[in-house]
């Protein structure tokens, strides 16, 4: 196994490896870890140059640190890349991943990402106790990312001024989040739109709950309080962002916005934007609650992922005051955490 580390400005430490016996090539970013060890998924997937799978972990591993800076838990920001196609992902690659995970010493705990699974992460654990989101620890984290994100929209109704039982959302795509969120959200009343390009899922979900039906095509353009993007990434672009009829986004995909730009567009149409990396934390704050050294305790857990609607209101405040995007607020509140915490441990 041959490692080699990277020097990138920015960044505690950048190491490639490649491992010639069993075809790994991977590259694992620890951005920062001022507030605890990093802690990030693992990808898997055929990028097309090592630059570009070197360009996505460092993208990624950066957005973590301000995730957990941001949820308030004790995580630094890292992330891995594994350069495969994933039918060609065998056991033997990820064991010898996992000694590369191992060779850092714990400052990088891995987890599953695109392309790996808990059974994968149960593979790599053979070789380093490094890895989080294991079956024994609890497995599924979308029942605490829902509750996040429910928490989240009743911080943008009140925000709003609207009460629950008059509220409308709308939601892309009712997967392992979206499906919760309906529950919870028709549970208190709130007018649902659903969609997903599985139908089945939206003909068990209106019958069981009530929500309303809506063809994937027309959910962004949507007349509604509340559109919750829960499918995929960067659907808020110069297309939408015109044609949107909602006056707030509240939903727990990754990467919503396509550039950091369209934050500027969304406030310009009066459309209030729920920062995505803030609103669907809870499932890694549940992850930081079961790795507690006394323990896990689900409560504990949920209580801080309620917080998450505490640190929005501050967030909807700070942009008003500063005349700022929420994303852009979003950025300071968490860079002010965990810089500050470096600012303690040196002093
Ligand atoms: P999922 O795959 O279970 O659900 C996504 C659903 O979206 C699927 O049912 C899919 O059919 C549907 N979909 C895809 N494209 C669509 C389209 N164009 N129109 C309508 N529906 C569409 O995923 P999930 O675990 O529920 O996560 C949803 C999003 O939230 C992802 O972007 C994920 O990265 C992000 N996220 C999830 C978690 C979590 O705890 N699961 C945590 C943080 C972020």
């Amino acid at each position: 196994m041959h490692i080699e580390e990277l020097k990138i400005d920015g960044y505690e430490k950048v190491v490639r490896c490649e491992d010639k016996a069993t075809g790994l090539k991977a590259i694992i970013a620890v951005h920062n870890t001022n507030l605890g060890p990093a802690v990030g998924g693992t990808r898997l997937f055929p990028y097309a140059s090592e630059e570009a799978a070197l360009t996505d972990v460092l993208r990624l591993s950066r957005g973590m640190t301000y995730k957990s800076s941001l949820a308030g838990i004790d995580f630094g920001g890292g992330k891995s890349v594994i350069i495969a196609d994933p039918k060609d992902k065998t056991p033997e690659m990820l064991k010898a991943f996992g000694r590369f995970v191992n060779t850092l010493g714990g400052i990088y705990i891995c987890a599953e990402d695109v392309n790996t699974s808990p059974a994968d992460m149960e593979i790599v654990y053979t070789e380093t106790r490094h890895v989080a989101g294991l079956n024994k620890d609890g497995g599924d984290p979308s029942p605490f990312t829902a509750l996040g994100v429910v928490e989240s929209i009743k911080a943008t109704a009140t925000k709003l001024d609207i009460p629950m039982s008059k509220l409308s959302v709308a939601i892309q795509g009712v997967g392992h989040v979206g499906w919760y969120m309906t529950e919870m959200l028709r549970g208190m009343g709130t007018t649902v739109y659903i969609t997903d390009l599985r139908t089945n899922l939206v003909d068990e979900l209106v019958s069981k709950t009530g929500a309303i039906a809506v063809k994937p095509e027309d959910i962004m353009t949507l007349e509604c309080d509340i559109l919750a993007p829960c499918a995929m990434g960067a659907t808020l672009n110069d297309q939408s962002i015109p044609a949107l009829k909602c006056k707030a986004i509240v939903g727990c995909a990754n990467n919503q916005l396509a550039e950091m730009r369209h934050a500027k567009m969304l406030q310009e149409r009066g459309i209030l934007y729920g920062p995505d990396y803030l609103v669907n934390a809870g499932g890694i704050i549940n992850v930081f609650f079961e790795r507690k050294p006394q323990g896990y305790v689900q409560a504990d857990a949920e209580q801080a992922c309620r917080d998450i609607a505490k640190t929005l209101t501050r967030i909807f405040d700070k942009a008003e005051a500063e005349s700022m995007t929420t994303a852009e607020a979003a950025d300071r509140l968490a860079e002010q955490r965990f810089l500050a915490h470096r600012v303690q441990m040196v002093g």
